[in-house]
């Protein structure tokens, strides 16, 4: 069994201050924050989590949703993914964000799933999850058997040769197309990273997901005001209707006026080794009709750059009409 400390800190730099005493080279490399735990807890039962401290962060004042002076939200860490996805202010302008909630795991899971864990949630590539096999994630070095194994989930957009596992969240997918900002605090201070710049892409360095340093403790996400009468949807695909991680999904903010698209936010999950922002969709739907004709273009763009693996090449059409029929959900609505 693998022993470990369980510490309660009392704020967010009493936590801060615990995560860098660990004794590694790297401070802060063995420390984890507890927030739900429904990722950490599994992980290290399967032996692929072995922090030397565990870090519950439950009691520290990171639990408030706020209005912010410009109309935005400021949504605390360890905020409950029931909470955000129920919240007055997210269903009514943000409802992108509770639709992609609403969609992920079960009802006792989402109760107990925080914001910050949910960004920070790891693949369900099951290599990564069993400590028999070889894992460029879990252990460097060691290689990548879903690239001649099972990888019909995995990745068609953004994997390398080290990795193709797919970053398996429903909600920062739609956190990609709202464009949030996320809050973090370390032993060298305070900042800010946009939503996009968040997440890594696996390259050679496929053990570092995100640009957090170890000890790191993100500790509120920041939406920016709602764009009025934008229409929002997100459509998950999945190999069952409930309980399921996404085959593909789409998350899509549009703006629509005189039957055309003024803006458009656009991102894919369950495809892409990150939530998969798809700039090129966005530029194809902007100043185009918003009927099938612009949608399916926008969806061939979205999925050129997609290079399948052996089991997965169903996943490109897939992503193709899961986006098309979320935009003309959303132009519809
Ligand atoms: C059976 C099952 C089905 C699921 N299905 C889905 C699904 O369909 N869609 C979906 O999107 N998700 C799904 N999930 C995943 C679920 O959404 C995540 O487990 C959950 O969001 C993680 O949140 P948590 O607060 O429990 O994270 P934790 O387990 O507490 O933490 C996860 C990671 O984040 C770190 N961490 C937590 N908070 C912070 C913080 N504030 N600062 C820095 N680091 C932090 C932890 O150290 C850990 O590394 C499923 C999970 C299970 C078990």
């Amino acid at each position: 069994m693998h022993i470990f400390e369980f510490i309660r800190p009392k704020d967010s730099a009493a936590a801060i201050a615990a995560a860098a005493q660990s004794n590694t080279a790297q401070q802060g490399a063995d420390v984890r924050f507890m927030g739900g735990g429904t990722t950490l807890i599994d992980l290290m039962k399967l032996n692929v989590e072995t922090p030397a401290r565990v870090l519950d962060i439950n009691r520290l004042p990171l639990d408030k949703i706020e209005l912010m002076p410009d109309g935005g939200l400021k949504i605390g860490a360890t905020v409950r993914n029931s909470d955000l996805a129920y919240h007055a202010k997210v269903q009514q302008d943000y409802s992108v964000l509770s639709q992609a909630i609403l969609q992920g795991a079960s009802a006792q899971i989402r109760n107990m799933a925080t914001v910050g864990g949910n960004l920070l949630q790891r693949t369900r590539c099951v290599y990564f999850r069993d400590t028999a096999m070889p894992c460029n994630k879990r252990e460097p070095g060691t290689g990548c058997p879903a690239i001649t194994g099972h990888n019909r989930t995995l990745a068609i957009l953004g994997a390398s040769e080290h990795c193709l596992a797919t970053n398996p969240s429903d909600m920062c997918v739609a956190l990609a197309a709202l464009e949030v900002t996320i809050h973090i605090q370390g032993t060298k201070g305070s900042r800010a990273v946009a939503f996009g710049d968040f997440h890594l892409l696996p390259g050679n360095t496929p053990h570092r997901e995100t640009v957090l340093e170890a000890g790191d403790l993100i500790t509120h996400v920041t939406l920016p005001p709602p764009v009025t009468g934008s229409k929002q949807v997100y459509l998950k695909l999945r190999d069952r209707a409930s309980y399921e991680f996404a085959l593909s999904s789409a998350a899509v903010v549009l703006a629509v006026a005189s039957g055309k698209i003024t803006r458009a936010r656009i991102a894919l999950g369950g495809v892409g080794t990150k939530p998969w922002r798809s700039p090129e969709a966005e530029a194809a739907l902007t100043g185009k009709p918003a009927n099938d004709a612009s949608f399916r273009q926008a969806a061939e763009a979205a999925l050129r750059n997609a290079r399948p693996q052996s089991e997965n090449k169903f996943k490109i059409e897939l992503a193709k009409r899961c986006l098309t029929h979320a935009l003309r959900t959303a132009a519809a609505s």
